[in-house]
Order: C-alpha cells, then sequence, then structure tokens
C-alpha cells in the first residue's frame, strides 16, 4: 500500500456492480414499519421538538423547509447548532456521529482549531473580501499546483459547480471542438449543460427539468466504466464537430457509487489522447480526501483540466477551483499570451476567491498533509466498511458495503444503481417507479440511523475523517447494528 492515499485496497468493482444488480432483483429490505413508527413518536417528536417546530416555521418561507438538498431526513430536517472533530450536536442537545461531513469537505473533522484561528485572524484584519489580490489567493494557488504533479495553474472559483462549468468552456476554447462526453449517472454540479445523464446512466435529458432540450446538443453521455462506449462516441464525434473534452469522476459517477475498474482512468487518458480530447478530472470530492496528489495521483493519470471543490475551502464557503496544465489554463486570462492573441473563457464571480475561502483552504490543505489525514480518514473508512459488511454477514442482509478510502457505501436498496443500458430492460418510467420505492425506504433507513446517533449521506452514502478513531467507530458500528437489528423483508 502507497501511503499517501487514502485507500489501502481499490474495491473490485465487477464484483461490487455484480453485488448491486443483485441487490436490485431482491425484495426490499428495510426497517420495520412499526419500529420506523416507534423512532418517529418517541425520538423524532419527543427529542427533537426544537428541530420539529423550526422546520415547520421555515417551511413557509424556504421551499422545503431547508436549502441544501443534503439536509433532507425523514420525518422532519434536524437543525445543528454545533460541530466539533467527528460529531454533530441538535438544538435539543442530540449528538450525533458525523458521516455527512458537510457532503465531503472536512477531511479533518468539523470546525478544526487549526484553521478556525487562521480565518478569525483574517477576519479581526481585513474581513472576508476586497475585491483585490490577497497573498493567500498565490499561497493556495502555489499549494495546489506543489501537491497535484498535472497542476500547473489554479484558478479558484466558488462551487464545483462553476468550477465544471469553467473547465468546458476552456477546453472548448483550447480544442475548438464542440462535444463533451461525461460518465453516465455522475453529477458534475447543475449547470444547464451538465445536468445531462445524471443519476441514471443512459437517461441523457430526462431529468434535467427546467433545462431546454436545444442546450444538451453538444453534450453525450457514455456508460460508467465502459471504454468501448466511450471509443464508440469519440469515434462518432469525429465527423461531428470533435470531441472537446472527456469527463469523469475517477472513483466512479456519484463519488463511485458505479464503482469502477482501478485501471479505468488510464483507459479513458489513452482514449483521450488518441481522439485529441481533453481529459478533464472532476476531483470536486476526491481531490485532497483520496490524497493530496488527488485520485490522479493515485491511478498514475496525469489530466489536462481539474477540477475542485469542497476539500479546498475546509469547510468554508467559495469551494471550487479549476486546475491545469499551462496551455488550457491560459485561457483563463486576458489579452495576447507569448506573443499569440488567444479569447478569454467567460469565467468570473465576485466572491470567487475570497481571502476566507484562500485562507481556510490554504491551512486546511497544510494541516492535512501535516498529519497525514487522507490516510488516516481513509484507514477509519475501512474499519467502517469491514464492521458493515460483518453485520451483514451477521443479520444475514442483502445490503452491499464498500469503500474507497474515506469514501464509505452502504446500499440497503440499490437506489442509485439502475441503468438504461442497452441490455438492461429498464425504461424510463419503470425507473423512476422502481427508485421511488427504493429511496423512501432509503429515507426510512436514514431516519433510523438518525435516530440511533448516525448521520450520513441520503442514507447511503458515509464519509469518514480524521478526526475518528478506533473507538468511535466501534461505538458508530453498535449504533448500526441496533437499526440491522430491527431490519425485515418490507416489499
Ligand atoms: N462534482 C462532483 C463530483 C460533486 O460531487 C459535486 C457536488 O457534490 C459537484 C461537482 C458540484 O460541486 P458544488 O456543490 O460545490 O457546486
Amino acid at each position: 500500500m502507497d501511503n499517501r492515499y487514502a485507500i489501502s485496497q481499490y474495491p473490485d468493482a465487477a464484483k461490487v456492480t455484480h453485488q448491486l444488480d443483485e441487490l436490485i432483483k431482491k425484495p426490499i429490505y428495510s426497517i420495520k414499519p412499526e419500529v420506523l413508527k416507534n423512532y418517529e413518536e418517541n425520538y423524532f417528536d419527543k427529542k427533537c421538538a426544537k428541530s420539529k417546530a423550526l422546520i415547520q416555521e421555515a417551511k413557509k418561507v424556504i421551499p422545503g423547509g431547508v436549502q441544501h438538498n443534503l439536509a433532507f431526513n425523514h420525518p422532519f430536517p434536524l437543525v445543528i447548532e454545533k460541530a466539533e472533530g467527528g460529531y454533530l450536536y441538535d438544538i435539543d442537545g442530540n449528538t450525533y456521529f458525523d458521516f455527512l461531513q458537510a457532503g465531503g469537505p472536512t477531511v479533518l473533522g468539523s470546525n478544526p482549531p487549526q484553521v478556525r484561528e487562521k480565518v478569525i485572524e483574517l477576519l479581526n484584519n481585513g474581513g472576508p473580501s476586497t475585491g483585490l489580490f490577497h497573498e493567500f489567493e498565490y499561497k493556495i494557488a502555489k499549494k495546489v499546483c506543489d501537491s497535484i504533479e498535472s497542476v500547473e495553474m489554479f484558478r479558484m472559483l466558488n462551487s464545483g459547480s462553476e468550477a465544471c462549468m469553467a473547465a468546458i468552456r476552456v477546453a472548448r476554447l483550447a480544442t475548438k471542438k464542440k462535444n463533451i462526453i461525461k460518465m453516465g449517472g455522475a453529477y458534475h454540479g447543475w449547470s444547464d449543460q451538465l445536468a445531462y445523464g445524471i443519476r441514471i446512466p443512459g437517461s441523457k435529458a430526462t431529468q434535467a427539468h427546467g433545462v431546454p432540450s436545444f442546450v444538451f446538443k453538444h453534450t453525450q453521455e457514455f456508460f460508467p466504466n465502459d471504454l468501448k462506449d466511450l471509443e464508440r462516441k469519440l469515434r462518432t464525434n469525429q465527423l461531428r464537430g470533435g470531441t472537446a473534452a472527456v469527463m469523469i469522476e475517477p472513483v466512479g459517477p456519484e463519488s463511485g457509487t458505479r464503482p469502477v475498474d482501478k485501471d479505468f482512468n488510464k483507459g479513458v487518458e489513452r482514449l483521450c489522447h488518441k481522439y485529441g480530447a481533453l481529459l478533464i478530472f472532476d476531483e470536486v470530492v476526491t481531490g485532497f480526501r483520496i490524497g493530496m496528489a488527488g485520485a490522479q495521483g493515485y491511478f498514475g493519470v496525469s489530466p489536462d483540466l481539474t477540477v475542485f471543490g469542497k476539500v479546498i475551502a475546509g469547510g468554508y464557503p467559495g469551494a471550487g477551483g479549476l486546475g491545469g496544465k499551462k496551455q488550457y489554463m491560459k485561457y483563463l486570462a486576458a489579452g495576447i499570451q507569448a506573443g499569440e492573441k488567444i479569447h478569454k473563457a467567460l469565467v468570473g464571480g465576485t466572491m470567487a476567491a475570497t481571502p476566507i475561502s484562500c485562507v481556510a483552504g490554504y491551512y486546511t490543505l497544510e494541516e492535512i498533509e501535516r498529519t497525514n489525514a487522507c490516510q488516516k480518514a481513509g484507514q477509519m473508512g475501512d474499519l467502517l466498511t469491514v464492521g458493515l459488511q460483518q453485520l451483514i454477514d451477521t443479520y444475514h442482509l442483502p445490503f452491499v458495503a464498500y469503500n474507497q478510502g474515506s469514501i464509505c457505501h452502504l446500499e440497503t436498496v440499490g437506489a442509485m444503481h439502475f441503468s438504461l443500458n442497452w441490455h438492461k430492460i429498464w425504461t424510463i418510467p419503470a425507473v423512476i417507479e422502481a427508485t421511488s420505492v427504493r429511496k423512501k425506504q432509503m429515507e426510512y433507513m436514514g431516519a433510523a440511523y438518525m435516530a440511533e446517533g448516525l448521520v450520513t449521506l441520503a442514507g447511503s452514502r458515509l464519509y469518514t475523517s480524521a478526526a475518528y478513531d478506533e473507538k468511535m467507530i466501534k461505538e458508530a458500528l453498535s449504533a448500526f447494528e441496533r437499526v440491522f437489528q430491527e431490519v425485515a423483508v418490507i416489499v
């Protein structure tokens, strides 16, 4: 094992995919309805009364009651008032293990003082932003360039979504080609063009509600882990405007919810070279989580452009960035470059690269590096996953558990495993129907975990951080066990 990385053993993608194929053929195992009812009445209604009341008021002024998808929770979202290390605390005084980690940014755990103190110092001096250059804009750019071999230049942006938009704009300008190919099921933020083939591979534009279909004229998807399908698209595109870029999440769509083979990324790189397309790695989740050198360091790949988000600002706002080779990054600067007149990609953001996000990001990366936090978080992910697998075996459940370091997956219903691959019998309405039943049960499992003191990402993904230790993971596993004991066939 290379101890610079979070992944001690890469999962066997074919095996996991087979297990997930089997899972969605089986009846649904979930929390027993009477146990869920007990959680609703005796935990949520009684012990989370302040959250309940506040969310009821919030629903009057915030659509759905929360501002962020990840905060949805059955029977109602909880209001968190304190976060520290691996723990979250709600306004009713309940404590939780944090496996959501703000959706991924907090590899060090929540609110580490080493970062907080630097941010406070900055606020006391110059406040959060001025619009003019700040020393830490340079410092974070230098840190990213020093850490990741393919990144020669870096531009800080507001979010992963923005950085994905910037990446495809640069790719089109640099290559003068039109098409962008993404992996089906992958999430690259919520911009118009990339809302294609989201969640369900093969679903094309059908899930992009509110986006006019002409926007997708030059966006395509290929089936996850399928290099032959990618090559078919690259070849066809030679006759229809060429391929500007192939964009992938390196551990597989939705942070590895559909895992890819270990040599898949190298295969994509080879095809990009063959067809003259840029390779864009979306490392919004994996950057500085899989290792300081990114997932690209782990897989030994040199993408042309890399998208950053989440960990890049350590849980502080303004978490996005685009990095890459100089010959492409130059499209983000104005005017004449080395005697050559180039058009500049339209990329902006009043609040992009504020001193607050640069300071928070810089000290987060320094601390991750100093403490080898990616590897520590990965070890905790291994412990958690091994423990979950033991529980699955003990209780004879069809669930699937696997991890890529500190990105852990616990699939109880396989709601995210459906696809419209040509050899599968699924149609969009059938998938929507099948997944809506499964998603409901996934929410119920999420509620059961929550009532037992475990905050997960939508009931199926668990991020670990370096703030965990073996004792905490053991305690968390006992809480999972309390839920697993109350699981039965539901449908
Ligand atoms: N790319 C990936 C792989 C993501 O997981 C996400 C967000 O979860 C994004 C892009 C979008 O990032 P942001 O939410 O910062 O816009």
